[in-house]
């Protein structure tokens, strides 16, 4: 479906009469470079509803072959050789008018980082895969170095200094998020006049409320995704497409912020 460049200007004006922009990522923006996300139409889910189980954390504990594979896809995963894309580019861009409060993403590829967000902006409210952090002693490594011992035949690397149980540094259903996060979000989402929530079904909580925290806190709220939302009854405008398209002609139809 296209976007007339019409959707596509008011987005555009409200970002640049607005004062600060928070914006919130989801899978969607990083679709385009390569990484599957999980609800859409060709989401890792969608296809295969029993690979969700891999995402909660009581599953990871109790069962070593949910481990086991979780390692095998870890080792396989697109990540590592993905690149940002237009979207990721566009993000930059729109930092670099003085405007971004904060990215908030749920995303947990780097790839923000990786085209030049400031590593202080990205606020990664589900972690990161490119670390490991041990379930029982909190010790925290790089996943390169856990990658290579399942190279080398280990197939669920112990933690190396207590024997732990190593996981990816994301957070897990069932897994709560770290509190300094989730205050740094709700701050961002309060303390914009625009909120920007591009590439996410908005179905995961408590993420996808900081839309409404910004709404009610007198916000704009701008939703560039390829589906239907459970929040674009509140949003000012909804983009229906594609991030890569639609974010890189929004920023780029601020007139230069
Ligand atoms: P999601 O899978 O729930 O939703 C993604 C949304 O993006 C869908 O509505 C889909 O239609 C839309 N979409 C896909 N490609 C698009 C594109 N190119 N342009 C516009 N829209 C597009 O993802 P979510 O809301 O981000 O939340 C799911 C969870 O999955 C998060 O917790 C996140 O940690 C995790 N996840 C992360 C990655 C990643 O880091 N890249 C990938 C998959 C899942």
């Amino acid at each position: 479906m296209s976007v007339s460049d019409d959707d596509v200007a008011r987005a555009a004006g409200l970002i640049a009469h607005a004062r600060g922009v928070t914006v919130l990522t989801g899978a969607g923006v990083s679709t385009d470079s390569g990484i599957p996300d999980f609800r859409g139409p060709q989401g890792v889910w969608t296809k295969d509803p029993a690979a969700e189980r891999l995402s909660s954390i009581q599953a990871y504990v109790d069962d070593p072959e949910v481990r086991r594979e979780s390692w095998r896809q870890r080792s396989a995963h697109p990540v590592w050789s993905a690149r940002p894309g237009p979207a990721h580019e566009a993000l930059v861009t729109l930092e670099r008018s003085g405007k971004l409060v904060a990215l908030l993403t749920q995303n947990i590829d780097e790839l923000h980082q990786a085209a030049g967000s400031s590593p202080e902006r990205v606020v990664e409210l589900h972690g990161t895969m490119h670390h490991v952090v041990c379930l029982s002693c909190g010790m925290r490594a790089p996943m390169s170095d856990a990658l290579r011992r399942v190279e080398a035949g280990e197939d669920d690397p112990p933690c190396a200094d207590c024997g732990g149980i190593l996981k990816s540094a994301t957070i897990s259903f069932g897994q709560a998020l770290d509190t300094r996060v989730l205050l740094k979000a709700h701050a961002a989402a309060q303390n914009c006049d625009v909120l920007v929530a591009a590439g996410t079904s908005l179905g995961v909580h408590p993420a996808a409320g900081f839309v409404e925290v910004a709404a009610d806190a007198g916000a704009d709220v701008v939703i560039v995704n390829a589906e239907p939302t459970p929040y674009d009854d509140i949003a000012a405008v909804v983009l229906r497409g594609g991030t890569g398209d639609l974010l890189p002609r929004i920023v780029g139809g601020t007139g230069g912020l």
